[in-house]
């Protein structure tokens, strides 16, 4: 089937990031034979951008990481999106070019959060979004010897492996009690920083920094418990925000991205949808309110789907279904989610070698249950386990039990129960 018509000739993406290569790929797998102008706000082509806080920060290069792209597609670096006439179907780049589309494809994914008055980009401060994060952050853990990462996120945590792999001095700050609290769920989070504390990685959990201040060797954390930290270097992984800033239409809701209907379709806006991070969408895996995911497997599904949508004109689309899910390794730790851990309220805890010291290392599963429905699973050391556990979740679909924990793995002990 070839998608030309007449209502649909100029298709303009805003992103460049995973989403919008995804969307540019499935539009051109599907024939589309019109123009798509992708204006992409990097300076660099497209990149696998969970390298930034991985290999890139130990020596791949960025030439490693790069995507391949739709050679049918304009893609225009550096062109940053800057206002949108919603009515006249106009998109102003900071350069003052105009694009006129026929459809438009936000994918302008998130971009990381600053506390106020933070001079990231000074001497030894660093945010880690970008490859240009990720090498000007390589070149300075270099030089360093005391590295302070603040935000104790997934990001944060291989951060501070990186930098224990270096062997600097690594302290690391944040709010919650635990580590990657968001991403694996307090328990889990909890035995992933015993094991860090173990690879020597020193915690101020449950602590902020109410002031950050130059000092003569580099800067100095100020925390809310009256101690201070000095650091060569400090990581700043405080989350992320979408970016929307330059979506200007009067009638979308851009609270936290952008709402879209269940296909994808930006909602109060004709002619636009939505994929990626930046898309807060009623996910037909769980069948609830409208979230975001912000993940790299889900940002190319979204991507792919919102093409579909787009090529299905004005007629009804599927609703866009995605299970989230991503792995990590740190500290000789294989950390694997599948599913949604938020919102839960129970979580079962198995632990695959009792009585070991580090309880991570040695095996760990963990199943969040809401309703009485598994939710999602996150296993550490467990990758066997974790593919029989995901591959029934799979299998099972949408908001429907789950095989139990004992006929995955026999001699289980439990070691926790969350409610
Ligand atoms: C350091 C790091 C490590 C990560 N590791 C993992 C991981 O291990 N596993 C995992 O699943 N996920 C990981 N993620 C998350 C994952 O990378 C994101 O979910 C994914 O990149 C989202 O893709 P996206 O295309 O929606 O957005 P992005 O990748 O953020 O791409 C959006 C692009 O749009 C551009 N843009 C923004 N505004 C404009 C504008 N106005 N005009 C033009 N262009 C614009 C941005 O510059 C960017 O290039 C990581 C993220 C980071 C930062």
């Amino acid at each position: 089937m070839r998608h030309r018509t007449s209502d649909l000739d100029r298709v303009v993406v805003v992103g460049g990031g995973r989403a919008a290569v995804a969307a540019v790929e499935e539009l051109e797998r599907l024939g589309f034979t019109g123009a798509v102008t992708v204006l992409a706000g990097e300076s660099r082509p497209p990149y696998h951008r969970p390298a930034c806080s991985k290999g890139l920060l130990t020596g791949q290069r960025p030439a490693d990481v790069q995507l391949s792209t739709s050679s049918s597609a304009r893609w225009l670096t550096g062109r940053v999106a800057a206002e949108l006439d919603a009515k006249r179907q106009i998109v102003y780049a900071q350069t003052g070019e105009m694009y006129v589309y026929d459809a438009l494809v936000v994918a302008t994914g998130a971009r990381p959060v600053i506390p106020d008055g933070w001079p990231v980009g000074e001497p030894g401060l660093h945010s880690l979004h970008s490859i240009d994060d990720a090498l000007s952050l390589a070149a300075d853990l270099r030089k360093a010897q005391r590295v302070a990462v603040v935000g104790a996120g997934l990001t944060g945590c291989e951060a501070a492996y990186v930098v224990r792999s270096l062997a600097r001095e690594c302290i690391m700050i944040d709010s919650n009690p635990q580590v990657m609290t968001r991403a694996v769920g307090s328990v889990t989070g909890g035995l992933i920083a015993d094991t860090m504390r173990h690879e020597g990685v020193r915690m101020r959990l449950g602590r902020r920094v109410k002031n950050l201040s130059r000092c003569r060797r580099g800067w100095r954390l100020d925390l809310d418990d009256g101690s201070h930290v000095d650091a060569d270097v400090v990581i700043a992984t405080l989350g992320e925000r979408p970016d929307t800033d330059w979506f200007t239409a009067r009638h979308a809701d851009t609270s936290d991205g952008l709402l879209c209907d269940e296909s994808l379709r930006v909602q109060g806006v004709d002619q636009v949808v939505a994929a990626g991070a930046v898309a807060r969408w009623p996910n037909a895996w769980y069948g609830d309110k409208p979230g975001r995911v912000d993940q790299w497997i889900a940002a190319m599904e979204l991507g792919q789907a919102a093409a579909r949508t787009l090529l299905s004109g004005s007629r009804a689309a599927p609703a866009v279904g995605v299970l989230p899910r991503y792995w990590s390794d740190l500290f000789g730790l294989r950390i694997q989610v599948c599913g949604r851990i938020d919102q839960t309220e129970e979580v079962a805890v198995t632990e695959l070698r009792p009585g070991r010291r580090d309880i991570a290392r040695g095996g760990v599963l963990a199943a969040h249950r809401r309703g009485g429905v598994t939710s999602g699973v996150v296993a550490v050391n467990a990758p066997r386990q974790f593919t029989t556990l995901a591959r029934a979740m799979r299998e099972a679909g949408p908001a429907r039990p789950l095989v139990s924990l004992p006929a995955v793995i026999p001699n289980q002990r439990r070691l926790s129960l969350v409610g």
